[in-house]
């Protein structure tokens, strides 16, 4: 059964309510901001963006050498950006999921897989050591069809991913519906591995991890601009009111506009809306059968992600992915009712055993979407600085394995990570504007028409698939 987009009456009364903030970041719990950078200092390794990439590489680089002068710059504060507002799928999957990674790279998807559950087990490690209290959940992710074509699909991952070292387990009907009870489910797949997180809580535990090693950390500070010093040996950083000289440093800004100019080619911008209902009575949970705290997400190219809350609450997210035109990022653009509104009709058609159930928290956030929908890597002023961005909505784990990249390259190092294909090689480029807009629109829309017809893609979205390019969040 493919989802009716329009809202019926009772949906929008629904999201009466709603705060148009992050649910994570409405938390009594959010540390009070650094102070802003206002002088000129030196540095070792100067990280910019204190997302989870940002954090990843300036913890590691602290605990690789504590006696590396680490600076850490922030355009707004820690976890304003995508880490703070995501869904907290935390996947072991480095490839934005499995049939991607075997379509890119089937030969190196075993080391892929082995290194993406080192790094899930690297990231819970973490979470120990530094006493993270961020409701970390080996609780397991299900990805459910909701129409016949799909079971086939489901299927197909189930028996291959064994192959390389995946434990992907298919789910009847039956069992599914046992599991979580919707009228739309047709069957599922369970990946055992997946944890959920309360994502802003994970940010602001590494921001404590990396101030107890000695990071300095600097909020409200944005970089305008990065220079490579006349002798070449040093790269500037111009902030508001400062300036860092560093020997190395590292971009992980993410989906905002890149520094280094270039690298707009490589991304889009995307944007990604997300809801959280008020807590469900025990009746409420009962009637939809969800006992566990597993993630789910459907198998639409369209698809939503939901899972519940520490305090027993559903975030539904997905489905549109909205590219605004020139590469637009801006605060404005986290409020769009007409996502708001088709994701809470999604919703009810999913649980009508809900109606009536009303929705706290709305908003958007931006993913730094790349025509592979993996991350991707590089280094500029003859190896000073070193990227990773790309991950295109499934970076919480993926991030820790993105900073481990970039001070591999930072300090110049062959290591299992960078000879990987995935490290070694660039996603396809988008075309600029004005044609970007265009031609992402068309494909959205193609993507549409597919879901609405049972998956079958017209000649636009099959020349995309034999390039191996495509739109997805
Ligand atoms: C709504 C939504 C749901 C998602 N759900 C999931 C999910 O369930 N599972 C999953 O795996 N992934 C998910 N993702 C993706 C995931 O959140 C991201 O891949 C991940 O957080 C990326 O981390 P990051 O540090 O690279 O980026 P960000 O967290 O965006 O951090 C970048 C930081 O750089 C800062 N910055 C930018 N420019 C500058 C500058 N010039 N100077 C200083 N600072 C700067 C920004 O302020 C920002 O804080 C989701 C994303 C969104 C938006």
């Amino acid at each position: 059964m493919s989802f009716s987009n329009t809202p019926r009456a009772g949906t929008l009364k629904s999201l009466a309510d709603v705060k148009l903030t992050p649910f994570w970041l409405d938390d009594p719990n959010k540390p009070e901001p650094a102070s802003a950078l206002t002088e000129k200092i030196t540095a070792d390794l100067v990280v910019v963006g204190a997302g989870y990439t940002g954090l990843w590489t300036a913890l590691q680089a602290k605990q690789a050498d504590p006696n590396r002068d680490v600076v850490l710059l922030e355009a707004g504060e820690t976890a304003i950006g995508a880490s703070g507002r995501n869904g907290g799928f935390v996947a072991s999957s480095l490839t934005h999921g499995f049939n991607n990674g075997m379509n890119r790279w089937p030969k190196e998807m075993p080391k892929l897989v082995e290194l993406g559950h080192k790094n899930l087990d690297g990231i819970e490690a973490t979470i120990k050591q530094f006493n993270i209290d961020c409701d970390f959940l080996r609780s397991g992710e299900i990805n459910v069809a909701t129409e016949e074509y799909q079971i086939a699909d489901l299927r197909e991952e189930a028996d291959e991913s064994a192959a390389v070292g995946e434990n992907i387990q298919f789910l009847d009907a039956d069992q599914m519906r046992a599991r979580v009870n919707s009228p739309m489910y047709l069957a599922g797949v369970l990946d055992p591995s997946v944890a959920m997180v309360n994502p802003a809580r994970l940010a602001w535990g590494l921001r404590r991890a990396c101030l107890q090693l000695g990071v300095r950390l600097f909020e409200n500070t944005q970089v305008t601009a990065l220079e490579e010093r006349r002798d070449a040996k040093r790269v500037i950083l111009k902030t508001q009111y400062g300036e860092v000289e560093s020997k190395r440093v590292a971009l992980a800004t993410n989906a905002f506009p890149p520094l280094l100019k270039r690298l707009s080619l490589y991304m889009v911008p995307v944007y990604d809306y997300v809801l959280m209902t008020e807590p469900l009575s025990k009746s409420q949970r009962e009637s939809i059968g969800w006992q566990g705290r597993e993630g789910l997400s459907d198998n639409g190219n369209q698809f939503h992600y939901y899972r519940t809350s520490e305090d027993g609450r559903i975030l539904w997210g997905g489905y549109d992915a909205i590219y605004y035109r020139n590469n637009g990022v801006a605060p404005h653009l986290e409020n769009h009712p007409a996502s708001f509104s088709r994701l809470a009709e999604h919703f009810f058609q999913t649980f009508p055993q809900l109606t009536g159930l009303r929705f706290t928290h709305a908003w958007g956030g931006v993913i730094d979407t790349s025509s592979r929908y993996t991350a991707f890597w590089g280094k500029a002023c003859g190896g000073k600085v070193a990227y990773a961005m790309g991950y295109t909505g499934l970076g919480v784990g993926a991030s820790r394995f993105g900073a481990q990249v970039i001070l591999d390259l930072l300090d110049d190092k062959k290591t299992e990570r960078t000879e990987l294909q995935m490290v070694k090689s660039k996603p396809f480029p988008f075309p600029p504007e004005p044609f970007r807009s265009p031609i992402i629109n068309f494909t959205r829309w193609s993507l549409d028409q597919a879901d609405q017809n049972e998956g079958k893609r017209n000649l636009w979205l099959k020349t995309l698939d034999a390039l191996g390019l495509g739109f997805d969040s």
